[in-house]
């Protein structure tokens, strides 16, 4: 293993809580994607399009909308817009917020 994938794997990240500021990432728990709409009338869906919402996500390789946890802390949920092939975090904002430009 070269020295720059060693730093990389001891590195970490920090997320700043909307609601407790900066801390580590290992507080936090991923959640998914973020504004993932339940459909409205979901019996009226066929299995194809039910089975779409329920499984299918996004895997960018690049800036990416995620739901994030602050499990080890206030326990609040929240979202981030990170860039996942850097972990580098663009934005934080609470939910119901739209994502920012
Ligand atoms: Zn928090």
């Amino acid at each position: 293993m070269n020295m720059e994938r060693r730093l990389w794997h001891i590195s970490m990240f920090i997320i700043k809580c909307p609601y407790c500021g900066k801390r580590d990432h290992s507080e936090f728990s991923y959640g998914g994607e973020a504004h993932i709409v339940r459909p409205k009338q979901p019996t009226e869906l066929s299995d194809d399009q039910w089975s779409e919402y329920l499984f299918m996500r996004k895997n960018i390789k690049g800036l990416q909308y995620e739901r994030w946890n602050h499990s080890h802390g206030c326990r609040q949920w929240f979202n981030v817009a990170r860039d996942t092939s850097n972990d580098k975090i663009h934005s934080v904002y609470k939910m119901g917020e739209k994502p920012p430009k």
